[in-house]
């Protein structure tokens, strides 16, 4: 099978290695020759380290990235694809134009899939002509550790692109739960609450950033606490979501002021090296500044 991957970004490169480790035929599209070159060095810099750890084997590294090709130019990417996911940046209009640019040079059996985090698949469907093969594929990040993908389906997907995607997902050896089209789908909303929650917690005070993550890595057996976790995705993306989740949902994904400051402040998490912890070279070295003042 043939996967196009449009967007070499932290999720992009990811899912077109997985793809290619399933053994798909695949080629990764940016805008940019240069995006498309850092995103290939990536993968290949993530299957060595597989070779390295004795995960895989260099026969299989140099198989996958014998499968995986890089363009900027969108229709050598689309036009043979089975099937088409988009990670390009979280935005619905940029999303649209994707979709749109993306049918235009495909054919109607072609299935188009996004791996946005929360927007609706539904209305980025709503500009396509054969909107039934439209289907969310909600890889987690980074694609090759975690083994969910979160099938959402559209109003419009048909029977048969929801099978596809299952077919797909199983052949990644990863699990799938299906979910209906909803903002923040499952997990994404699930997770934002409770990231949002502990924020609040950490501006009252309840308990520091390093207790509160701790109580629910051990207390509840989570792999990482909810502010490591909000760290490691970037205080700017949880914000963004919060707030799309706020107009979706209503107050209770309010984003605390705090979360705002810091995201101003340039305070992104382990991207920047601050956000709720202080990061070097990408370890956990410490706690952000003050805690347990503001009591709004
Ligand atoms: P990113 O910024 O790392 O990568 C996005 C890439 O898309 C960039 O390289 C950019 O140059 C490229 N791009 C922009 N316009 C394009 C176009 N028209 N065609 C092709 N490429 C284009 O972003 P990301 O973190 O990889 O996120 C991508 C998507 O995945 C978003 O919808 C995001 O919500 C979703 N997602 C992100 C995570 C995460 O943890 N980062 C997890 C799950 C899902």
């Amino acid at each position: 099978m043939q996967v196009a991957v449009l967007g070499a970004g932290s999720m992009g490169h990811g899912i077109a290695q997985v793809s290619a480790m399933a053994g798909h035929d695949v080629v990764l599209r940016d805008i940019e020759a240069e995006f498309v070159e850092d995103g290939l060095e990536e993968i290949h810099t993530t299957l060595q380290g597989g070779v390295d750890r004795d995960k895989i084997t260099a026969a299989e590294m140099d198989a996958a990235l014998e499968r995986i090709d890089g363009t900027t130019d969108l229709e050598a990417a689309v036009t043979d694809a089975d099937l088409v996911i988009e990670a390009v940046p979280e935005d619905m209009d940029l999303k649209q134009d994707v979709f749109a640019d993306v049918e235009a040079t495909t054919d109607e059996e072609t299935v188009i899939a996004s791996n946005t985090s929360s927007l609706s698949v539904t209305e980025m469907a709503s500009v396509l002509d054969h909107p039934e093969r439209a289907i969310g594929l909600h890889f987690f990040n980074p694609p090759h550790l975690m083994d969910l993908v979160e099938i959402v389906v559209a109003e419009q997907t048909d029977e048969r692109t929801e099978t596809f995607a299952v077919d797909y997902v199983k052949k990644l050896d990863k699990a799938d739960v299906i979910v209906r089209d909803t903002a923040g789908f499952a997990s994404s909303r699930l997770g934002i609450a409770l990231g949002l929650e502990a924020i609040r917690m950490v501006d009252h005070g309840v308990a520091s950033p390093a207790d509160i993550d701790t109580s629910m890595s051990i207390g509840y057996a989570h792999p990482m606490g909810p502010l490591e976790l909000t760290d490691h995705v970037g205080l700017d993306v949880r914000l963004q979501i919060a707030e799309y989740l706020r107009k979706e949902l209503g107050e209770r994904f309010k984003p605390p002021q705090s979360l705002r400051r810091k995201v101003r402040a340039g305070k992104l998490g382990k991207k920047t090296g601050e956000g709720y912890y202080v990061w070097e070279d990408g370890n956990r070295v410490g706690m952000s500044g003050e805690w347990g003042e503001d009591d709004e």
